[in-house]
């Protein structure tokens, strides 16, 4: 199957199975695991941080980060369709009392600034105060614009604001903007990356930020569960997804790109977004779940909805993207 749903999806390769096969491992509770500590140190060294932290999952890191940052009560802003806010449970409320702020977002993943800080509110009994920016970069694929996340930071700072940056899809932004990543992550106070998107390794996350916010963050691991013992068998991957995926997703912002053009091209589909790795499809003539249910005859896999989306990754090649192409022209041909 050709699998278009996300670029979680990946299986990790031989190689990098047979580098987790042989990983050194330790008591990480304990500090002890070699592996641990030399990812943790070298996705911090990557970032531009002083220490990292690896955690099960982006939603873990990003709940450590809030839990970090602000105290029971503390308010955090934060936009509406950002996945800190929408796709991670209330975590940062449910077990934080974290007062979140959500702000409209724009499809390309910024916010109205002005908007933005109107809702910091006076310093008033009766109000929540704000402690905390949250970003996401990529967001839907968009890397943020240089220009609006320095006027972000910078307005954010004046208001006394810390700043997390979920970073899930940093590398994206970092390869598509033909920089490094620590400059990306430039600006920030804390910074969390999946391994496990595009970089194609099977499990988790990494936190970075000053020694003494990861010392208090590793706490809250603990408190949550996320404390893993011998972890370097999983953190071997991320450190192989570390020193051989990053510059390959450029290939994946290709196919996703040549996918937009030859979807484009066929009638009863409209492509309205692509960016890095993501393709949106509105399916304007179809019921989305025959869709679906066509192109999984004709081996792709994808989650139909009426605006679907389509994730290049590591296991799909330049040939698959013809396929798939070819595939919805078949498909919409018989609808
Ligand atoms: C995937 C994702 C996360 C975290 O995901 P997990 O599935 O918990 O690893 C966080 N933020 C963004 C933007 C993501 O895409």
């Amino acid at each position: 199957m050709i699998d278009l749903r996300s670029d979680t999806v990946t299986q990790p390769s031989p190689a990098m199975r047979d580098a987790m096969a042989q990983a050194e491992v330790g008591d990480d509770v304990f500090g002890d695991d070699p592996t641990v500590n030399e990812l943790q140190r070298r996705t911090a060294e990557l970032l531009g941080f002083d220490a990292g932290l690896f955690v099960a999952s982006g939603t873990q890191a990003n709940l450590l980060a809030l839990l970090t940052h602000c105290g029971r009560g503390d308010e955090y802003l934060v936009g509406q369709t950002a996945h800190t806010y929408r796709y991670e449970a209330g975590g940062a409320a449910a077990l934080g009392g974290i007062v979140p702020q959500p702000v409209e977002m724009k499809p390309d993943g910024t916010m109205d600034l002005d908007l933005l800080f109107s809702y910091i509110k006076p310093d008033d009994p009766h109000f929540a105060p704000a402690r905390l920016l949250a970003l996401e970069n990529t967001k839907d694929g968009h890397p943020l614009p240089p220009g609006y996340v320095t006027d972000a930071q910078a307005r954010a700072r004046r208001h006394g604001l810390a700043l997390h940056l979920d970073g899930a899809r940093l590398w994206n932004a970092a390869v598509a903007g033909g920089v490094a990543p620590a400059q990306i992550a430039g600006g920030y106070d804390s910074v969390s990356v999946c391994l496990s998107k595009g970089l194609g390794a099977p499990v988790g996350s990494v936190l970075v930020g000053t020694a003494d916010f990861i010392a208090r963050a590793r706490r809250w691991r603990k408190m949550v569960g996320g404390g893993m013992r011998q972890a370097g068998v999983v953190a071997a991957g991320g450190l192989f997804a570390l020193e051989h995926n990053i510059d390959r997703l450029a290939t994946d912002h290709d196919n996703a790109e040549r996918l937009a053009e030859g979807l484009d091209d066929i009638g009863g589909l409209s492509v309205i977004d692509q960016a890095t790795n993501m393709v949106f499809v509105r399916l304007d003539e179809v019921d989305p779940l025959a869709f679906g249910r066509g192109m999984a005859e004709h081996g792709v896999r994808l989650l139909a909805n009426p605006v679907t989306r389509l994730v290049t990754n590591l296991d799909v090649n330049a040939n698959d993207i013809e396929h798939t192409i070819n595939a919805a022209r078949t498909v919409l041909a018989a609808a």
